[in-house]
């Protein structure tokens, strides 16, 4: 048993970014300047959009979105219920009513659970690339379209993900992915919005500053002016320098990290799929998964230990995990103010039930993959219910009966 504790998920920041960063403290730029502006060309470059527009946060990210699609009191918007709140608060910050809907397979929000939920009323969908997978667009974006609804995508998990060999960043009206300490690049926090609008671009860089007129940042540079005008009441969600410093190293280096995430989801796989007691993630057709989450399911009745035990039994060995999510419709304010009840929600309630994620990030040393191996496996050999009934390899047939049998093959 490795005897330090393995914290579910750090960030990988090197001596460029922390150069970059004391670069900008000694430059006198601290707040939003050239670097985030680099920042933003080189992000729309990698996602292959027209615009991006750098923020403080994911959060601040979806919220400018809704606001500049004008979204507001009386509006509906569809969001999952398997994502973090954030992506149903921004809506009620805007005195929107946020529609919770069930999932699809892997937690993805798709066309099926969106339909039945579609009102006069509906204004927006925000389609969440759960664990860093994307939604089954093609769908989401036919439905939204035939119905007059815009498509604002959550990536916060998806930086660097494909749909179909399309970079997430440009399917939908605009698409928000989030910077924070856990997620796939770090900017300590900050979030980026991008768009294939031009016009709304400029509408979320004013909104993302005060409503002050265009390049409101260059104020205090030799060619700036002191004159500005305020279009509108904005928001304080810009970026700073500081934080762009961070970004752009951290972007250079995502390409790694996704192969190296991508690198342990396979080690793990492989490790697991011979336990039954697990139902592991799955790479749907036409996706790159970026395994920001990498999250398993115990499978029911067959371990002597629920959740919670098996989280116990990790961290006893010194193995962090997290849960990624507790469903929107059971946290007491959605499940109170819009009276959700649990059965509304089959699939993922089914979804949720032992879910749990396991540390899997670029920081992590192949020691620290196979201790992550070893700890789950083991708490499994220790916590198998006896009343398991175990089904082997089928030699005469040639198949392989058990659960996970696809991912397998015969050697
Ligand atoms: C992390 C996260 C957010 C919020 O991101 P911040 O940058 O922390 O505001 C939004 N949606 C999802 C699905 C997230 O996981």
């Amino acid at each position: 048993m490795r005897n330090q504790f393995l914290a579910y998920s750090l960030p990988q920041i090197g001596e460029e970014e922390i150069n970059e960063v004391v670069d900008s403290l000694r430059s006198g730029w601290v707040t939003t300047g050239p670097k985030v502006k680099r920042f933003e060309a080189e992000f729309a470059h990698y996602a292959g959009a027209r615009n991006a527009i750098a923020v403080n946060s994911c959060t601040a990210a979806l919220h400018l979105s809704l606001k500049a699609c004008g979204i507001g009191p009386g509006d509906e918007v569809i969001v999952p219920t398997m994502t973090f709140c954030a992506t149903a608060n921004v809506v009620e910050h805007l005195g929107a009513k946020p529609v919770i809907a069930d999932v699809g397979s892997e937690g993805l929000l798709d066309a099926e659970a969106v339909y039945p939920l579609l009102t006069a009323r509906t204004r927006a969908i925000i389609p969440v690339h759960f664990a860093g997978q994307a939604c089954e667009m093609h769908d989401l974006l036919e439905l939204a379209h035939c119905r007059g609804v815009q498509v604002l995508e959550d990536a916060a998990h998806a930086v660097g993900a494909a749909y179909h060999g399309t970079p997430i960043g440009t399917l939908g009206r605009t698409t928000s992915f989030s910077f924070y300490a856990t997620k796939n690049m770090t900017t300590g926090e900050g979030g980026m919005i991008t768009t294939e609008d031009d016009q709304l671009a400029v509408l979320l860089r004013r909104l993302a500053l005060h409503g002050m007129s265009r390049d409101a940042w260059k104020r205090y540079t030799e060619t700036g002016s002191w004159y500005y005008e305020v279009m509108e009441p904005g928001y304080k969600d810009n970026m700073t320098d500081i934080q762009a410093s961070m970004g752009l190293h951290q972007l250079r280096k995502l390409d790694g990290f996704i192969q190296r995430r991508r690198g342990i989801a396979a080690r793990f796989d492989a490790a697991f799929r011979r336990y039954e007691e697990l139902q592991l993630p799955e790479e749907l057709p036409g996706r790159r998964h970026v395994y920001h989450v990498y999250a398993v399911r115990i499978r029911e009745g067959r371990l002597r230990i629920d959740r919670t035990g098996f989280i116990d039994e990790l961290r006893k060995r010194n193995i962090g995990t997290s849960v990624h999510f507790i469903p929107l419709h059971r946290h007491p304010y959605y499940r109170d103010t819009y009276g959700y009840r649990p059965e509304q929600f089959p699939n993922a309630e089914h979804f949720f039930k032992g879910l749990f994620s396991l540390p899997a990030y670029p920081r992590m040393t192949d020691e620290d993959v196979e201790d992550v191996i070893a700890a789950v496996t083991g708490v499994i050999e220790n916590h198998r219910a006896s009343t398991t009934v175990r089904v082997g390899l089928d030699v005469a047939a040639g198949v392989d009966l058990r659960p996970n049998a696809e991912r397998v093959l015969p050697s």
